[in-house]
């Protein structure tokens, strides 16, 4: 499996393609070194179903390692209520939905129905405002649109040209290591 691709790097690959090889770079280092706030929250976020704390119903599968040989990525879902079928992602806070964020949980969705799981309801979970947001199942259309997406990020090299775009180098936990720009980022 070592050329999935990492659910959870679809979002950041869309806020910005080289964030992901600073990721895979400094990966094993101090995660004191770059982890910002925002990302601590989003760590917090998953620590209850990674605990395995976050439900006590039987009812609910916690954290499940998932994959798809299909898309070719990995990953793990947050939740998954048998009886609803429906599975949930959570997320500390959600002032709006982006399309990476989406990417994630329709992977997570395609890696569940190739396992054999039914889901007939997906939704976002905010902790920060205990709010659950449903989402439509992906269509076909919105399936190649993901494929296609997987395929890019499996081609992109770091090497590439690349612009940064300095509102988002403010925003990224990788600013003070990322030798694309000289910007500070707003968490030094
Ligand atoms: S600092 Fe800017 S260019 Fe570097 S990884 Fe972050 S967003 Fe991308």
């Amino acid at each position: 499996m070592e050329d999935y691709i990492s659910i959870s790097t679809l979002n950041d690959y869309i806020f910005c393609p080289y964030s992901i090889y600073l990721h895979n770079v400094y990966m094993d280092a101090d995660e004191g070194l770059y982890h910002a706030t925002p990302q601590t929250k989003g760590t917090i976020a998953h620590t209850a179903t990674d605990g395995k704390t976050s439900s006590t119903s039987s009812n609910d599968i916690l954290s499940l390692p998932v994959s798809s040989d299909e898309l070719g990525v990995m990953g793990k879902i947050d939740v998954y209520k048998q009886k609803e079928k429906m599975l949930i992602e959570r997320k500390y806070k959600l002032k709006q939905i982006y399309r990476g964020q989406l990417y994630q949980l329709w992977a997570q969705y395609y890696c569940m129905l190739e396992l054999g799981y039914k889901i007939e309801k997906l939704a976002f979970y905010e902790i920060s405002t205990n709010r659950m947001i449903p989402i439509k199942i992906p269509t076909e259309e919105e399936k190649n649109e993901l494929t296609e997406f997987i395929q890019r990020f499996r081609n992109y090299n770091p090497a590439d040209y690349f612009v940064p775009n300095p509102n988002k180098c403010l925003h990224c936990i990788y600013c003070n290591l990322c030798d694309k720009t000289e910007v500070e980022n707003v968490y030094s």
